[in-house]
């Protein structure tokens, strides 16, 4: 969908030139032509006089970071900027051939449509007249149309811009023109690109390029939008790569690329402005599996932004038999800001379920020199205590489900008991198999089945008390629990940033160790202990009903709305009760 009213833009009518200006101040390594709508190299007068092969291309604007995002060492030594969509005129060519035009000769690096062809074919022929040595490939690598009796021939999409890369990396070994003119037209017919997208763009000043349904997509077309082969109803990614790649590779299709069992390729993941990263690496992974299932081998990926049709939910995927001096003249370094800089090793060869693909994850036993000694000391008196108090503190939270849910519906989203229910759930399944474990072991893994199966605030910050609290968990008499508690405490302040008084768990999880720290002193039987300690717990719990909520998505609600205890407060009081209840006995 266009967005064509609501750009970010100053004035249609000075974009391409601001745009041209913060392309040049954010790279030291470019100028502006004075006088014409061409980025250079900074350096030019100096390449000139090395006698390398210089290198021009250029286009209508709105395709950024083409052309200029490509001047640099080792690629392009000038980019000419038309108007948004448009050729640039032939003057502004010319001004950039004679900027860097040396005795080597200059190279123009054309896409294949009717208005470059032109413009750049006539700054040649003047160029000619002043007696400079200039030439012309034409790159045009659509595989979308199906007979190529269109006499405009194959458009010109992304593959322009490795063909760039190519003939800079040339120009840089020193190769004569023609040799560079060579080996740019055998990458230009070695290679095919289609596209494919989801709607038009927003042209500054104009409007939407064209408009698609919302329920279709369209498959193969120009790179402004010029209409594709078919218009097809929308694909997922996986299914939107295959048709992709089988038009390309279609023998019906005149304009196909041959590919053959092993051979070595390269891709272009070119975003055409709108679709998100993610996507466009979900489409990705779907090539480069694919493709290997064809037995073709995916040496290197250039993958982002390369040449863009403004805003358009689109991509192009362009594919490149590589021979050995390709791969060379694409490996070469250049200093373009826009060229994707990437790690030069062979893509194809990970299987999704290869170990190759991956690294073993950490288990927490590797961290653990005293794990088998744990395990020796099952069936312990203290453990089996731990685990019923686990158990029935659990039991206690899955039958106040519906309780913790509807006091959650008044300050938040209703779901505080059935994401408790489903950490207690977990940990009621699995508390069987921790007989063998200590104390902290056993809180360790309280804290991951909070953090895996519960979800909300709550998930998140049980994961972290329980976690703390295994840190101080040696033993379970009394100072311990209340130190346990005290860890716990402090990690849920910290990392939830709420105190007690905020009409929080906290509030019922501080009353309860205070409480707890008070009957140690008073050295209380433990039947007191859990007496007391759960009696403040719930009172602290009721208490809430009458704070200010200053945590969690109840700080949002208007006081007045508040009228009830806060659930996550109410749940600590029940699992502690029960908890306490059954130790104590
Ligand atoms: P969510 O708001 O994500 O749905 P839950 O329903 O799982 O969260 O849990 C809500 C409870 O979490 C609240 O009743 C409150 O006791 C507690 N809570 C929320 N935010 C915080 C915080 N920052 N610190 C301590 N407790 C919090
Ligand atoms: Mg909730």
């Amino acid at each position: 969908m266009s967005r064509v009213d609501r750009l970010l833009l100053n004035d249609p009518g000075q974009c391409v030139d601001e745009m041209l200006q913060s392309i040049s101040m954010q790279n030291p390594g470019q100028r502006l032509l004075k006088g014409h709508r061409v980025v250079i190299r900074e350096d030019v007068e100096n390449f000139r006089k090395k006698g390398l092969v210089s290198l021009v291309c250029g286009g209508g604007s709105g395709h950024e970071p083409f052309a200029a995002g490509f001047v640099g060492e080792g690629m392009l030594t000038a980019a000419v900027a038309g108007s948004i969509f448009a050729s640039p005129p032939p003057n502004d060519i010319l001004a950039a051939i004679k900027a860097v035009a040396s005795p080597a000769g200059v190279l123009l690096i054309v896409a294949n449509y009717t208005g470059d062809r032109l413009n750049f074919g006539i700054a040649l022929e003047r160029a000619l007249a002043l007696k400079l040595k200039v030439k012309m490939v034409v790159v045009g690598e659509d595989c979308a149309l199906e007979s190529q009796d269109k006499t405009a021939g194959k458009r010109g999409l992304v593959g322009i811009v490795a063909v760039m890369k190519i003939a800079g990396a040339l120009s840089e070994m020193g190769k004569s023109l023609d040799y560079v003119v060579q080996v740019a037209t055998r990458a230009a017919s070695a290679m095919g690109t289609i596209g494919v997208s989801l709607g038009g763009c927003s042209v500054p000043g104009s409007g939407s390029s064209f408009v698609l349904d919302p329920t279709e997509m369209e498959l193969g077309l120009g790179v402004h939008g010029e209409a594709g082969i078919k218009r097809l109803k929308i694909l997922s990614a996986d299914d939107t790569i295959v048709a992709m790649i089988n038009h390309m590779t279609n023998p019906q299709n005149a304009s196909h690329i041959r590919l053959q069992e092993g051979d070595q390729i390269s891709l272009i993941f070119n975003n055409l402005g709108g679709l998100s990263v993610l996507e466009m690496h979900v489409l990705a992974r779907k090539a480069i599996l694919f493709l290997k299932e064809k037995l073709l081998t995916v040496v290197r990926v250039y993958f982002g932004h390369l040449m863009t049709s403004l805003d358009m939910s689109g991509f192009n995927l362009n594919i490149l038999k590589l021979d050995e001096e390709i791969l060379i003249c694409l490996d070469a370094s250049t200093n373009a800001p826009n060229w994707p800089t990437l790690c030069k090793s062979q893509v194809t060869g990970y299987d999704i379920n290869s170990i190759s693909l991956y690294l073993a994850a950490k288990e927490d036993a590797d961290f653990d020199s005293e794990q088998k000694e744990q395990v020796d000391a099952a069936c312990d008196p203290t453990i089996n205590a731990v685990l019923k108090a686990i158990t029935n503190a659990c039991q206690a939270l899955i039958a106040n489900e519906v309780q913790l849910n509807e006091l959650d519906t008044l300050a938040g989203d209703g779901d505080c008991g059935s994401t408790i229910k489903r950490g207690a759930t977990d940990i009621l399944d699995k508390c069987e198999t921790w007989k063998a474990l200590s104390i902290d072991k056993i809180l360790l893994n309280i804290a991951s089945s909070a953090e895996e199966t519960m979800g909300g605030a709550s998930g998140g910050l049980y994961s972290l008390f329980f976690t703390a609290a295994a840190g101080l968990a040696k033993d379970l008499n009394m100072a311990t629990i209340c130190d346990c508690l005290q860890a716990g405490v402090n990690a849920v302040s910290k990392y939830g940033g709420a105190e007690p008084g905020d009409r929080t768990m906290l509030d019922a999880l501080t009353a309860a160790h205070s409480s707890l720290q008070n009957q140690i002193k008073k050295k209380s039987s433990p039947k007191e202990v859990a007496k007391v300690v759960s009696k403040a717990c719930c009172d602290a719990a009721e208490s809430t009903a009458n704070m200010k909520a200053r945590a969690g998505r109840a700080s949002y609600v208007a006081s007045n709305l508040l009228a009830k205890p806060d659930a996550g407060a109410v749940a600590v009081s029940i699992w502690i009760e029960a908890f306490a209840k059954t130790l104590a006995v």
